[in-house]
């Protein structure tokens, strides 16, 4: 296979990828949000132009770009002006399309071994959490197998930084610190405030590692306290751990699974009992026969799941 067959076909690969995370079902990225890249060889690699949208990019809007003029932006201080002359000599055809102003992360991420594909989205649903103080706990705890599988055992977290070099530094130094104490290579990068960015080999495993960070933000596990007494101790209690979906709309509940349970007389979970889409710690308490009102508290799930 020639190099021209190999730069058209990951040029397709790539356009397949973008397309795919630009489906306005999806909810990843709308106008210009996001941005792929795909690496071609050791000198070169495909990326996003500028302005251009996910859901409706050609393949004229994946640029060849050296890595040779991207990389220095990350040991050099460089004003827009500087950035916008390196972003233009590095393409390999002049007349393409100026390369996102993201590039400078794809570059640094495609240097890591094992990283032939980067998606960079906004899902609306992982980013209700990375705009949230329950960032960190999404990035460490893991509910489910594919979870693992696809997303790594853990997220690598960044704080908020500015989009270019400013972000590729941060990506850069918490990678770094990531590999360090993991002593693995993280798969999807959490941009705090931000988005998300997935890594792999290929473009499937960018697709599923992007799937799995939304499917886990519908995933909740909550500790559930059940508390029906009459009189204060309560004599028959029950804690439950259930895990349940959410709608992909978030208002309604699609499917309820109870995990683990413990009452103080066998008492079953209660179908039905006073929870709500947020679930989370909730004590109730019921009006005993010509006694008072209901009287019920709670806490959000996030404290408990961080999703
Ligand atoms: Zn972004």
């Amino acid at each position: 296979m020639s190099s021209e067959t190999d730069l058209a076909g990951t040029r397709n690969l790539l356009l397949g990828l973008s397309l795919e995370l630009g489906k306005p079902g999806n909810r990843l990225a709308i106008l210009g949000e996001g941005n792929t890249s795909a690496l071609v060889d050791d000198d070169t690699f495909l990326v996003k132009a500028s302005g251009s949208q996910l859901g409706t990019l050609d393949l004229r809007q994946l640029p060849q770009v050296r890595f040779d003029r991207i990389l220095p932006l990350l040991d050099q201080e460089s004003d827009e002006e500087a950035t916008e002359a390196a972003l233009l000599a590095a393409l390999i055809d002049p007349d393409a399309p100026r390369p996102s102003v993201e590039t400078a992360f794809h570059a640094w991420l495609l240097q890591q071994e094992g990283v032939n594909f980067v998606g960079h989205t906004h899902p609306v649903e992982v980013n209700k959490i990375l705009c949230s103080d329950k960032a960190e706990l999404f990035a460490r705890r893991r509910l489910f197998p594919d979870e693992v599988v696809c997303c790594g055992r853990q997220s690598l977290l960044v704080d908020y930084a500015n989009p270019g070099a400013d972000l590729a530094r941060a990506i850069r130094s918490g990678w770094e610190q990531f590999t360090g104490e993991t002593g693995l290579a993280p798969k999807l990068i959490l941009l705090r405030n931000h988005g998300i960015i997935a890594v792999g080999s290929t473009p499937g495993s960018v697709l599923a590692t992007t799937a799995v960070a939304v499917r886990r933000r519908r995933y909740s596990t909550a500790l559930m306290l059940w508390a029906r007494w009459s009189s204060w101790p309560p004599k028959r209690w029950s804690v439950s751990i259930t895990a349940w979906t959410k709608s992909t709309a978030g208002n309604s509940l699609t499917g309820t699974k109870a995990l683990w349970s413990v009452s103080s007389a066998g008492v079953p979970f209660t179908k039905g009992s006073p929870w709500d889409e947020t679930g989370g710690l909730r004590l109730a308490r019921w009006a005993t026969p010509g006694g008072a009102g209901p009287f019920e508290s709670s806490r959000g799930i996030e404290q408990l799941a961080g999703g």
